[in-house]
C-alpha cells in the first residue's frame, strides 16, 4: 500500500470549525498577505520580512489551507519559496522583461492571445487564489485594476466567432476558477455557442491552493461543457494532500481529463529525485504530467531560474526510469513570443541512408534498420481537406511541400544589396518545380525525371493566403 496523502492544518487554525475551513469563500477571505499575519503561522527570515515590507512587489496572498502545507521550521521549504517573497525578487537580471512571452503583442483584442494556428489563450481574470512568486503574467495578475471588463470580454467572444480556425480555447488569467460561479457558467456557455470551438480547457491552480473550491456542484457545471479539460499546477509532491487527491477524484469522475503543468524552480524542484517523486505522485491521483516549463525571464523570477541543462538532466532521469505517461515534456517558452519549444536529451546518435543508431536511457546502443524501398502508398494519403494554418505551417510546411525555404525577415532586401533590377533577375528562376507556388508538374520539361511524392495530400498548398 503506498503511503497515503495527508491533510494538514497549521496550529493557528485548530479552532476553525470544519464547515468554515472547508468553505472556499472562507479560505479566500482569510488569505494572509502581511508579515505580521504570516508570522503567526511561521517565523520569517530577514529576507522574507524585508520583501514583505517592500511596497510595489508582486502581490502576496496565501490561503490558510496552502500555508498549512509549509513546514514552519524549514526556511528552505519548497512550498514556502513559491508563495512567500524573498529580497532577491527585487534583483534585476540580464534579459528580464515585463512580458517575456510577448503575449500582449500577440493579442488581437485585449486578453486573447492567438499565438498558434488552431487555439487561443483567453485571459478572463487577473485574480488568483494565492500568488506564485515566479508568475509569468505578473505584469497584470493580482492587480484588480487590470481585470478584463465586460466590453473586452465581448470583444474576445466576437473575435472567436469570426475566427473559425480556432478549435480549442484555453481559459486562464489569473485563475478562472476564482470567478463567481454565475460568471464562470456564462463564460462557458457563451463559448459553447460557437460551433467551431471543439474543446474548452482551463488552466487553474485553484485545486492546489484551495481544493475546497472543487465541489460536486462545480464539477457538475464543468461537465455540462464537455469536451472540457483541466490542467492543474503542482511543482512539488508536498503540495499533494488528501484534499487535492479528493478534488482530483471528483474532477475525474466528472469525466474531466487532468494534466499538470509545473515550472522548474531553483530551490524548489531542481532535482531529478524530487521530480520523479512528483510525477509518480501525480499519476497516483490520476493527473497526467503534461509540461515541465523552464522558468520565464520575468521580473522577480531571477533567483528561481536554472540553466536549461538542469532540465535536460531531469528529463534524462525520467524517460525510461518511470512510466511513459508520468513523463512530461520539458518546454522552453520562447522569449519574444515564439511559443513552446520542447527540449529533450538526444536519443538519436547517428544515421546513414538506411539505418539509424539510437541509445536508450541505460546507454544501450542499438540500430534500427530502415526499409530501403519505402514510398508512401495511396492508403497513407490524407483525402480530406487540410485545416489551414495561415502563415504558420513552419517546418511542417516545408516537409509537406508548401514551400522550399523559410527566409528571415528582410532576407531578400539584404541580399539585393541595393542593386538594380536587371535582366538576370527573373523571379521564375527561383520557383522550385512542383513545390508551393512553383510551376505545376504538368509544365515540367519532358526530360526531367518524375517528381518524388511531396508527402500527404493532394496538390501542395500555396502559402499566399496570409
Ligand atoms: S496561479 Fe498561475 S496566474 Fe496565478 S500567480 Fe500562480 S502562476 Fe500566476
Amino acid at each position: 500500500m503506498p503511503t497515503p496523502f495527508v491533510s494538514k492544518r497549521a496550529p493557528v487554525y485548530a479552532d476553525v470549525p470544519d464547515e468554515k475551513w472547508n468553505d472556499w469563500r472562507w479560505q479566500l477571505s482569510h488569505r494572509l498577505n502581511a508579515a505580521e499575519e504570516i508570522e503567526k503561522v511561521l517565523p520569517l527570515t530577514e529576507s522574507e520580512r524585508k520583501a514583505l515590507n517592500t511596497s510595489g512587489l508582486f502581490r502576496v496572498d496565501i490561503t490558510p489551507y496552502f500555508i498549512s502545507l509549509i513546514d514552519p521550521d524549514d526556511p528552505e521549504d519548497p512550498i514556502r519559496k513559491q508563495v512567500i517573497p524573498l529580497a532577491e525578487e527585487m534583483q534585476s537580471f540580464t534579459a528580464m522583461m515585463e512580458d517575456s512571452l510577448a503575449e500582449d503583442r500577440h493579442s488581437p483584442v485585449p486578453g486573447l492571445v492567438h499565438r498558434y494556428p488552431d487555439r487561443v489563450l483567453m485571459l478572463v481574470t487577473t485574480q488568483c487564489a494565492s500568488y506564485c512568486r515566479y508568475c509569468t503574467r505578473s505584469r497584470i495578475v493580482g492587480d484588480p485594476g487590470q481585470t478584463f471588463n465586460r466590453q473586452e470580454f465581448e470583444m474576445q467572444i466576437e473575435y472567436l466567432k469570426r475566427t473559425p480556425q480556432v478549435r480549442d480555447v484555453l481559459l486562464s488569467g489569473g485563475d478562472p476558477l476564482v470567478l463567481a460561479p454565475k460568471i464562470l457558467e456564462e463564460l462557458l456557455s457563451r463559448l459553447r455557442e460557437i460551433p467551431h470551438i471543439e474543446i474548452i480547457r482551463i488552466g487553474s491552480r485553484v485545486p492546489v491552493f484551495m481544493p475546497m473550491r472543487i465541489t460536486q456542484e462545480l464539477c457538475d457545471t464543468l461537465a455540462k461543457y464537455h469536451p472540457f479539460w483541466l490542467n492543474i499546477h503542482v511543482n512539488h509532491s508536498n503540495e499533494i494532500s488528501l484534499e487535492l487527491e479528493q478534488a482530483c477524484d471528483r474532477l475525474t469522475r466528472a469525466g474531466i481529463p487532468l494534466g499538470n503543468q509545473s515550472v522548474l524552480l531553483a530551490g524548489v524542484n531542481d532535482n531529478v529525485h524530487i521530480q520523479r517523486k512528483l510525477v509518480q505522485d501525480l499519476v497516483r491521483i490520476r493527473v497526467r504530467p503534461y509540461y515541465l516549463y523552464q522558468c520565464d525571464l520575468v521580473e522577480g523570477a531571477g533567483h528561481f531560474r536554472t540553466p536549461v541543462a538542469k532540465g535536460i538532466e531531469i528529463m534524462e532521469g525520467l524517460r525510461g526510469h518511470t512510466s511513459g505517461y508520468a513523463v512530461p515534456q520539458y518546454i522552453v517558452d520562447a522569449p519574444g513570443g515564439g511559443g513552446k519549444i520542447p527540449v529533450a536529451p538526444n536519443y538519436l546518435l547517428s544515421m546513414s541512408d538506411h539505418k539509424v543508431v539510437l541509445r536508450n536511457y541505460e546507454g544501450y546502443v542499438t540500430t534500427y534498420e530502415e526499409p530501403i524501398d519505402y514510398l508512401p502508398g495511396d492508403a497513407a494519403k490524407f483525402k480530406g481537406e487540410k485545416r489551414p494554418e495561415p502563415g504558420q505551417s513552419g517546418i511542417h510546411g516545408l516537409l509537406d511541400g508548401e514551400q522550399m525555404f523559410i527566409k528571415p525577415e528582410g532576407f531578400d532586401e539584404i541580399h539585393g544589396r541595393n542593386g538594380i533590377q536587371h535582366r538576370l533577375k527573373d523571379e521564375k528562376k527561383w520557383q522550385p518545380l512542383g513545390i508551393g507556388a512553383g510551376a505545376p508538374s504538368h509544365e515540367a520539361p519532358k526530360d526531367l525525371p518524375p517528381q518524388p511524392p511531396t508527402g500527404e495530400g493532394d496538390a501542395p498548398q500555396s502559402n499566399d493566403e496570409e
